[in-house]
């Protein structure tokens, strides 16, 4: 059936929650995709940051193969072997020394703001509970997460929202400073902002505010759902800025596509945790965390974070190139492979046409095109991307 019939005659079931592409993507391989009618596309969104790997690596399908075959779910009742090996690489590789396992980033970020209010509760008392979190920042769609999120306009038509978040401007010290009160129990901010419009902070901004946190004797957390497992060439983004928090959050890319999410904290902050504080049916199960694992295990073996330092130091510099030639480009800005050139103007167009031209790409806060594409990108793909990209513009 082709994509057009398809979508047109068989789509009426679904939630009308998303503004979709009239594409039907059936099948992906490393960082390309194809849709039903058999065109191929690079793709620089790979599910939104998600298959860092590329799609379907053989690693990852190899675990998830071997992994069904073995035992696809068991209660967390129980002990689960890689939910455990996973827990421990997490922990090896971060300042980490407990993991709460979940199933997306919105998940893991319920787990962190349950946490820092659980522990606030143990330290002081019943009256710290507010999280502090950042205007534009974006932390998930259920209700905690949702508040968490410092962008109205998700917030539209949803109140009241959970009560006890304050949001400031990202990368202002001062604001921060002024807006820590009593009751305030944490920080979260992510250290990249990516939905916001990959927003990249001052080089001492994450230090800064672990050190207030510390002296306010409160929690700071990190949303790494979008730039962790090494989106920015470091396996976990605040590895670059020198600053750990308490806790961090993850999702999307950990098991390179299988639904997984996860809340890594301190011992010390963890302990606020005990049997029965917070629990998920899936969460850690054996299928997503053993993929966890060869994905981890690929990630810091095969290269990975080289070549994603090496291709999103080429991207930046060619798409900052663009700009005298291309004068709707307001700048270029990123790390690693998160990058985002932000335009005089909307960038839904661009986004059109590249889509008809077999490259897709996203666009968020309107005027910033956003490419996130497998870490095992080429330089080939990415002179396509250029390619194409020059003459859109134009
Ligand atoms: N946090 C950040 C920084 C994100 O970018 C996202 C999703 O884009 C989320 C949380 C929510 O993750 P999920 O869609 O898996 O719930």
């Amino acid at each position: 059936m082709s994509a057009d019939v398809h979508i047109h005659e068989n789509t009426d079931c679904l939630a009308n929650t998303y503004s979709r592409y009239p594409v039907l993507l059936v099948r992906g391989d490393g960082a390309r995709v194809w849709d039903s009618d058999g065109k191929e596309y690079i793709d620089f969104v790979a599910g939104i940051a998600v298959c860092n790997l590329g799609h379907c690596h053989p690693k990852a399908v190899k675990a998830l193969e071997e992994q069904a075959r073995k035992l696809i779910h068991c209660s967390n009742l129980y002990f689960i072997e890689p939910q455990i090996e996973l827990a421990k690489r997490l922990c090896n590789h971060s300042f980490g020394e407990r993991v709460f396992f979940c199933n997306s980033g919105a998940e893991a970020n319920e787990a962190a703001i349950k946490l820092a209010r659980k522990w606030a509760t143990e330290r002081y008392g019943g009256d710290r509970y507010e999280i502090i979190t950042m205007h534009n920042s974006f932390h998930g769609r259920t209700m905690g997460a949702l508040s968490a999120t410092g962008q109205q306009k998700f917030h539209k038509g949803f109140g009241p929202l959970l009560p006890g978040f304050k949001y400031v401007p990202f990368d202002d010290m001062e604001a921060i400073a002024q807006a820590i009160g009593p009751q305030t129990c944490a920080v979260m901010v992510e250290p990249i902002q990516g939905e916001g419009g990959v927003r990249i902070p001052s080089a001492d901004y994450l230090t800064a505010l672990r050190i207030l946190c510390d002296e306010k004797g409160i929690l700071l957390i990190y949303d790494e759902v979008q730039v962790g497992m090494g989106r920015t060439g470091t396996l976990f983004a605040y590895q670059q800025y020198g600053a750990p928090p308490h806790i961090m959050t993850l999702a999307k890319s950990l098991a390179n596509g299988v639904p997984i999410g996860a809340m890594v904290a301190t011992n010390d902050v963890a302990q606020a945790f005990s049997p029965g504080s917070h629990a998920s049916t899936f969460g850690g199960n054996p299928l997503a965390t053993s993929v966890g694992c060869a994905v981890f295990d690929t990630l810091l073996e095969d290269g990975v974070l080289a070549n994603c330092q090496e291709m999103g130091l080429y991207l930046r510099s060619a798409l900052s190139d663009m700009k005298e030639k291309h004068k709707g480009i307001k700048d270029v800005r990123g790390k690693g492979l998160i990058v985002g050139v932000e335009l005089e103007y909307s960038g839904k167009e661009i986004v059109d046409r590249c889509l008809q031209r077999g490259i897709l790409i996203n666009c968020t806060m309107d005027t910033v095109l956003r490419f996130i594409p497998p870490l095992i990108i080429t330089r080939e793909d990415v002179d396509c991307l250029l390619t194409t990209l020059d003459d859109v513009l134009g």
